[in-house]
């Protein structure tokens, strides 16, 4: 992946850094950037984009898409143990048939 996808040329979140990153303020200040993405025109666009990133480069820190990170890592982390079990279900069936 590199430069900046076209989607991201005037997001709702354009030049509001300090409240997607916030180094202070807990809930409230993440729930100031979510609120902020549930207006947002490209929130499929951006969700996908964060989820490409944090899978192959590194962990992106601050809220993208409505989510912080620690909900995306759970999110992956869930997506995981669902693929787990249905890849468990089809080794199943496949020698019980
Ligand atoms: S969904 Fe949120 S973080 Fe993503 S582009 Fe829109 S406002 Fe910015």
């Amino acid at each position: 992946m590199t430069g900046q996808p076209v989607w991201r040329s005037t997001p709702a979140c354009s030049g509001a850094a300090d409240v997607f990153f916030p180094l202070e303020g807990g809930y409230t200040a993440l729930n100031a950037a979510k609120a902020i993405c549930a207006g947002c025109d490209v929130i499929d666009q951006c969700a996908a984009y964060v989820d490409e990133l944090e899978r192959d480069v590194c962990i992106q820190l601050g809220v993208w898409a409505g989510r912080s990170q620690n909900e995306r890592q759970a999110a992956r982390r869930e997506e995981r143990r669902l693929a787990r079990r249905q890849e468990a279900r089809e080794r199943y069936q496949s020698a019980a048939s």
